[in-house]
């Protein structure tokens, strides 16, 4: 095993055994559980080995037995009483089936458990029936639900469930495993490190965002900087590309840079990578005027994840306009 898998390996481990030792302390008490994550590093293969040890007829301490019934049935991927739901399956319907099958085939010798992957909890008429089920309780059927811990979860639920909170390995660490890399080794320092950040070390992200996204931001910086100079209809049609949210979050956390800059507090930057740039144009930028950018841009990113549908080259027409208004490099 090299370096960098005993970092992943020492992290998913340290993990599985917390998972562990926090079910077995619950053993006959409810076992709803909610897991929180700052950040994505597979934290359902995570749960999903956690699962299978909760499922293992005959367990010793840590480990599987691999040989009873639900050992080889999860072996062969036949899951007879686990559901997983996540973003593809998601809906009322389904959910209330699944209920329903808990219900009519209740055995008090086996469990079943229904993991809810990435909850949002930000369907109030879902919450509603969620809750319900979970006050009904029955000791032979288990609710986890994992999410990002800047979800807001409705207190009635949370009350409901034991807290479990999933650290993350530190910006360090994760740099020692991308350098490594083939495709990232090309990337200076200041880049992956920011990269990192803005995927608020999560190694799986940060790897694909440095992948594809390296040249949005180069282009993005380009574009602040010679704004005045270009037509408006050309600068909506770099933005309405299918990255428009990656746009908008890059353009964000540049701003927000601007903010911690002017403040002295540079340890904190999210974009490392374009110093020299915040350097340069520390004079040309009036605070106030950041803060107002800011809030325009948030309020657009929020509207296209919120507004299905939205019509985004009128809202980029009057960002657009905005900036070309208020920012003047
Ligand atoms: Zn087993």
């Amino acid at each position: 095993m090299n370096k960098n898998n005993i970092i992943i390996y020492s992290w998913f481990k340290k993990n599985y055994i917390k998972l562990i030792n926090i079910y077995n302390y619950f053993s006959f008490k409810n076992k709803n559980f909610i897991i929180t994550y700052s950040c994505n590093l597979n934290i359902d293969l995570l749960i999903f080995k956690w699962i299978k040890w909760i499922f293992c007829l005959n367990k010793k301490k840590y480990n599987l037995c691999n040989k009873c019934f639900n050992c080889i049935l999860f072996k062969k991927k036949i899951y007879l009483n686990y559901y997983y739901i996540n973003d593809d399956n998601f809906n009322i319907n389904y959910i209330k089936n699944i209920y329903k099958n808990l219900l009519s085939n209740i055995n008090f010798n086996i469990y079943k458990i229904v993991y809810f992957s990435n909850f949002l909890f930000n369907n109030i008429y879902i919450n509603n029936y969620l809750l319900k089920i979970l006050e009904q309780y029955n000791i032979n059927f288990f609710f986890i639900f994992s999410c990002l811990d800047n979800i807001i979860i409705p207190n009635t639920i949370l009350s409901r469930l034991f807290f479990i909170k999933i650290k993350f390995p530190k910006e360090k660490k994760i740099f020692n495993l991308l350098i490594n890399k083939k495709c990232i080794k090309k990337f200076n320092k200041n880049v992956i490190l920011s990269f990192i950040r803005l995927n608020n070390n999560s190694l799986i992200d940060t790897y694909k965002w440095i992948k594809n996204n390296f040249y949005i931001k180069k282009y993005l910086i380009k574009l602040i900087l010679n704004l005045n100079k270009l037509n408006i209809n050309k600068i909506v049609k770099i933005l309405n590309n299918n990255k428009l949210e990656v746009n908008l979050y890059i353009l964000i956390t540049i701003f927000l840079d601007f903010i911690k800059y002017k403040y002295n507090i540079k340890k904190y930057l999210y974009n490392l990578d374009i110093y020299f740039f915040l350097k340069k144009k520390k004079n040309f930028f009036d605070i106030n005027k950041i803060y107002f950018i800011l809030n325009k841009l948030i309020f657009c990113l929020s509207n296209i994840k919120k507004i299905l549908n939205i019509n985004k080259k009128i809202l980029l027409y009057d960002l657009v306009n905005f900036l070309l208004i208020n920012l003047n490099f």
